[in-house]
Order: structure tokens, then sequence, then C-alpha cells
């Protein structure tokens, strides 16, 4: 017969400790008046993370050993993990970054003239499905924590040896344009967006952060009174009836509902001269015909904003194709000629595009997505590929 010893004990359920990583200022504080401690602890530990790159709490050497302790126990600062990293001759970085549970996400820096930016994900995968975008296609895993979306950004830096004074030089301006609908993973983008522009962290302007998304619109609502980051809308087309087929959540927040939303996003802003930027995916004999540009025209008429065209990438599984320079020049034109600002994306030969495929685990770039974060760059001037 067995009996159990009486000094055997349950099991431990290892206690998840808090990463301090993901935490926005306000977030921070709170965590240290739970423990008991002045609000300054909060500004210190941010500064350590995200000034000076420190994720090691024992050397936090500012906050006294007992405090050190009572946090090595309950918290810890873990960025996610780079499972690769591709460098191209333009200057162009692109990591995947694994998360906890396996997945891979997609980071990429373009450096242009004195500025970088970074497109950052927010999700793994992506639950809306639009026609010619393969994240899309991937499907829906997970959203990305606070600290697994900020950790892109650290990361960026890090791989830099760049902390210090002048972090923003590294990164200068960030895009949530990487994998995922960030609108559907609200409270932790909102928290991530906060470390960037935060003095205590990146310290960034609100010009220099630009949200992206597909039109999600009760949360944009929601957004106009937390936020003052830049927005980029996914537009894609002049008409309810294609942009059904390209965007499908625009079956649920038509075109109307959603440019209404985004006029009620710039009139929340203390800057009234801000703008929303229309992005435009230019697909061959789909919507990038004269008639839609002239469409386009008259919808976009009563809302302040720029036009980004970013001509198709090709990738496997879609049948769409890229338009011709000549398409996307006379579709250029008609938006110029009625007065908008139009960028577009430049046509290069980038042998980081070239290597694409080859990033371990499932995560290719098969949209060419660092081409699609310059054409959403404003240092990228009027120019046609
Ligand atoms: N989910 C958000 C942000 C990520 S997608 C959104 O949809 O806005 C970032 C931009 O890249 C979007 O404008 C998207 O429509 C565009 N995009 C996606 N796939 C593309 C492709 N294959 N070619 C060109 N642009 C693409
Ligand atoms: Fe999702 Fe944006 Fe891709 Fe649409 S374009 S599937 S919203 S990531």
């Amino acid at each position: 017969m067995t009996t159990l010893s009486p000094t055997s004990t349950p099991a431990i359920v290892p206690r998840k400790k808090v990463n301090l990583l993901g935490l926005s200022r306000v977030q921070m504080e709170q965590f240290f008046e739970d423990l008991g401690e002045k609000k300054f602890r909060a500004q210190q530990v941010l500064k350590w993370i995200h000034h000076a790159g420190v994720i090691r709490i024992e050397d936090m050497s500012n906050l006294g050993k007992a405090l050190r302790d009572k946090l090595l126990d309950i918290a810890e600062v873990r960025p996610p993990e780079i499972a690769s990293q591709q460098d191209s001759s333009d200057g162009t970085r692109k990591w995947a970054i694994r998360v906890d549970g396996g997945g891979l996400v997609e980071t990429v820096l373009i450096p242009s003239g004195n500025r970088a930016t970074l497109c950052v994900s927010s999700q793994v995968g992506c639950s809306l499905d639009c026609s010619f975008c393969s994240t899309g296609k991937q499907g829906f895993e997970r959203d990305l924590t606070a600290a697994e979306i900020i950790g892109q950004v650290w990361l960026a830096i890090k791989s830099y040896d760049a902390f210090g004074p002048g972090n923003n030089r590294v990164v200068s301006n960030v895009v949530m344009m990487g994998m995922g609908e960030p609108l559907l993973n609200f409270d932790n983008v909102v928290a991530a967006m906060d470390l960037m522009l935060e003095d205590l962290a990146y310290g960034l302007s609100k010009r220099r952060v630009t949200l992206s998304t597909s039109g999600v619109v009760p949360a944009l609502d929601r957004l106009a009174g937390v936020s003052e980051v830049s927005l980029a809308v996914s537009l894609h087309a002049p008409n309810d009836e294609l942009r059904n087929q390209l965007v499908p959540i625009n079956r649920k927040y038509p075109i109307a509902v959603l440019l209404e939303s985004c006029r009620n996003y710039m009139a929340a802003q203390s800057d009234k001269s801000r703008v929303v930027t229309i992005e435009y995916t230019l697909i061959r004999d789909v919507n990038d015909q004269v008639t839609h540009a002239r469409e386009l025209v008259e919808l976009l008429r009563d809302t302040p904003c720029k036009v980004n065209l970013i001509p198709f990438n090709a990738f496997a599984q879609s049948d769409y194709r890229r338009p011709s320079g000549n398409a996307v020049q006379r579709f250029w034109q008609v938006l110029v000629d009625a007065g908008y600002i139009v960028t577009v994306r430049t046509t290069r030969g980038d042998d980081i595009d070239a290597a694409c495929g080859q990033l371990v685990g499932q995560v290719v770039d098969r949209t060419r997505r660092s081409e699609r974060y310059r054409a959403a760059d404003d240092a990228q001037l009027i120019t046609v590929g």
C-alpha cells in the first residue's frame, strides 16, 4: 500500500511575472503604487528600460537592494526574441520576431535620409482577410502583448547598440503597418504607442507615430479620445461595391461611416492642420483605372487628407497583379490635378526583396513590406515608379 508522505508538498505553480517592458507610464505608476512605492520609482524604471536599454533588474542601481529583490520576485523585463535578421545594402533591416507560444511576426526598419521608420506588427496574423494581403491569408493567431509591440522598438534600437541619448536617430518614426489590425488589439496598441510618445521612454512626436487601420470604426472613434498619433486608413477603393470585395470589414463599416470617423478623429486633435493619410493599393484592372481615380477625387472632397498610392506587391497565393507604371502615373495625375498631395512608392531593385522567402519559419515578406513602408514615409515625395 502506498501512503502519501506527510512531507509531500503540492506542485508549485509558478506565478506569472509582470513584464515591465509593456507598462505605459500610468500603468507603471500604478504598479509601484500598489507595491507601496513612490511614483518616481516608475520614472526610474522607465528610463532604465527605454532610455538605457537595461533589462536586468539587478542592474537598476538607483532602486535600492530591497526594492530590486522585491521586483525580481514578481516582475521581469523581457523583450521578444529575434528569430532572424536580414540586412539590405540600402540599409533596410528586417527581423522575424519570435513571440511567446512560438508565433513569428515581422518588424522592418527603413532608413531614409536623416531618419528611419520602424514598421511594427500588432498581431500574429490577422482576422480581417483583405483579399490582397498575405497576412490575412495566414488567418488570426493571437494579439501581441504591449511588451511584444514596444519590444519591437526596443529590439531595433538594441540591435544597433544605440541606447542612450540619440535613440531616436535609430528609430525616428514608427508606423503600425506590420502584421495585424492594430485597432483590434486596442489596449495593448494604445499602451505601446503611449510609450513611443512618452518622454521617459522613446519621446517621439505624435506626428511621427502612425496607426494604419482597415477601418474598425468603433475602435477608431474610441482612439480619438485617447491618442493623438497620426492616422492612415487603408481605403483601396472609391466605392462600397468594390471595397466590399477587397476589404471585407467594409460590409460592416462602409466608406461613408469610415470617412466620417476619420474626420472626427482629426477634429479631436489639438493641431487642426493634421490630415489623414489615405492608403490606396493599386491592383491591375481591379481598382487602378482613371474612372476609379475620378471617383476617389469626389469621394475625398470633404476629408482633409493626403493619398499614398501603393502598387500591389504580388505574392504566391494571390492572382492579383501589379499595375503598369503608366497606369500608376495616370491614376496619380488625376489626383494631383484635383489638388491632392499624392505620394507613390518608388520602384527599386532591392536586394532585400530578392531575399524574400529566405527568412526562417513562416514569416516571408511576400508582400515586399519594406516598399509599402517607404510609401508611407513622408520622405517619399511625389515620384512615380
Ligand atoms: N491592418 C492594417 C495595417 C497593416 S497592413 C491595415 O490594413 O491598414 C499595412 C498596409 O499595407 C495597408 O494599407 C494594407 O492594405 C497594405 N497591403 C497589404 N498587403 C499588400 C500588398 N500585397 N501590396 C501592397 N499593399 C499591401
Ligand atoms: Fe489585416 Fe491589414 Fe492585411 Fe487587411 S490589410 S488582412 S486588415 S493586416
